[in-house]
């Protein structure tokens, strides 16, 4: 028997291209490709791709000028650029880094055995197409090996709002939802691998609207994210569900209700704003005030009073002033988030905001370092509350010290145990002793 192929797959950007890059690698292990974790023993180089960080483009041609010597030393190694630059550049990649064999949109990996075939047949192969069949459904057909107790499950891709710094809705096109019973059909299979905890991805996760069977109302033909996920929490052995990312107007009454009465639903939201000023997020194109969003937060936690809220900032958006970086300084003070992802603006190109005129490095960098002055305390502040608390832990993996073992609690704290009996995929009550910087510690409970 032929010796396998080997495949590296260097995954950028966020947990949808984690899940994807699975996915291409179930996907060319049906070609006969094993994964392994160097470039320089492969016979296939991908570049999982992400379009969000400021000068995409540029670093993943200079990622590939890094395989140039290893191309000349193995004429017959593949590379392959996907993912949202690729979709992006599409055929200039190719006339920039001629040495590039394969350019495949995230759209389209579930023909990635074909463009294989191509290019192993010594053929360009660029594949940027939006197809209307369903990529996930082709994808599905994995190999049935058991796997660790969490996993991410993409339920819908693509966004309609257009939020004027950001590239998803030209890179990943409109919104699509899939089917709620393959996304069912998928759960099931993973728990049946050992998986507990399911994450749903989408790029707009709260505006999921599948195609679902009708309930005995008669109600069907429709899912929300709500009913999706009263439907999951009665698949048994699945013990929590979660979901990311959402946008605040996608927030409807029943997903709120869900968090207040969905056992199984964890009690984490992570829910971006940007800014906590209604000139700025007008200019974002964000399509909802602060006033609305703190309503909403308002909402959720008397639905649900231990939730922890999670969000996105940008600071020095085109036209920020002192004073909107005030309003979002008073933002933050009102919500108390638990953990928060902020950047400085930068220009994605081909965005509207791109083409404005840009507010001043060392003032943007000042405001980053005051923002995240304030979100580090609060997150310190939330997690040390945790102290003397009872929690239950998912083990995922041993920690780094001897007899460690790492996992993380309902609300998605970092939490590391040190004793006997505790092995991966166990769901422990964990009494927390410690809160360091960046996770907790405690002993594992009677
Ligand atoms: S809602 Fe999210 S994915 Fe859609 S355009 Fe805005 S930031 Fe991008």
């Amino acid at each position: 028997m032929a010796d396998p192929k080997k495949l590296y797959i260097k995954t950028y950007g966020c947990q949808m291209n984690v899940y994807d890059s699975e996915r291409m690698a179930e996907a060319l292990g049906g070609s006969g490709y094993v994964e392994t974790s160097t470039p320089d023993d492969a016979d296939m180089i991908l570049l999982n791709t992400c379009h969000i960080r400021e000068k995409a483009a540029e670093k993943v041609y200079s990622e590939l000028g890094r395989f140039k010597g290893l191309k000349a030393e193995k004429p017959d190694l593949k590379i392959g650029v996907a993912g949202c630059v690729a979709q992006a550049e599409g055929e200039e990649i190719m006339r920039r880094q001629p040495m590039v064999d394969l350019v495949v949109g995230p759209q389209s990996y579930h023909r990635l055995p074909e463009k294989e075939d191509q290019v192993r047949g010594g053929k360009k192969a660029l594949d940027t197409d939006f197809p209307a069949e369903d990529k996930f459904e082709v994808l599905r057909k994995r190999p049935k090996a058991a796997r660790g107790p969490t996993a991410f499950l993409t339920v819908q891709e693509g966004c309609d709002k257009f939020c004027a710094f950001c590239v998803v809705p030209y890179t990943r096109g409109a919104e699509v939802s899939r089917p709620a019973e393959r996304v069912l059909a998928e759960a099931r299979e993973l728990v049946e691998r050992g998986v507990r905890e399911i994450t749903l991805l989408g790029q707009n996760v709260n505006a999921y609207h599948g195609e679902g069977p009708a309930g005995p109302n008669g109600a069907g033909g429709d899912w929300s994210l709500a009913r999706l996920i009263w439907a999951l929490a009665e698949v048994d052995g699945l013990e929590r569900i979660r979901f990311t990312t959402s946008h605040p107007n996608d927030m409807d009454n029943d997903l709120i209700e869900a968090h207040g009465t969905c056992d199984k639903l964890m009690p984490y939201l992570h829910l971006p704003v940007q800014s906590g000023s209604d000139k700025v997020l007008k200019a974002m194109n964000r399509k909802h005030t602060a006033k609305s969003y703190l309503r909403l937060i308002e909402r959720i936690r008397a639905a649900r009073p231990d939730i922890l809220i999670s969000g996105d900032f940008i600071v020095g958006f085109p036209g920020e002033t002192e004073a909107d970086f005030a309003d979002t300084m008073a933002l933050v003070e009102a919500v108390r988030y638990g953990q928060c992802y902020s950047f400085k603006y930068s220009t994605r190109p081909g965005t509207p905001a791109a083409e404005r005129a840009q507010v001043d490095e060392s003032v943007k960098a000042d405001r980053l370092a005051r923002l995240q002055a304030l979100l580090t305390d609060q997150q310190r502040a939330i997690q040390d509350a945790m102290v003397g608390q009872t929690v239950k832990v998912l083990f995922e993996r041993e920690g780094r010290m001897p007899g460690q073992m790492a996992g993380k609690s309902d609300h998605l704290h970092a939490v590391h145990v040190v004793g006997e009996g505790i092995g991966i995929g166990d769901l422990t009550p964990v009494r927390i002793t410690q809160s360091g910087p960046n996770s907790l510690s405690g002993v594992k409970a009677a």
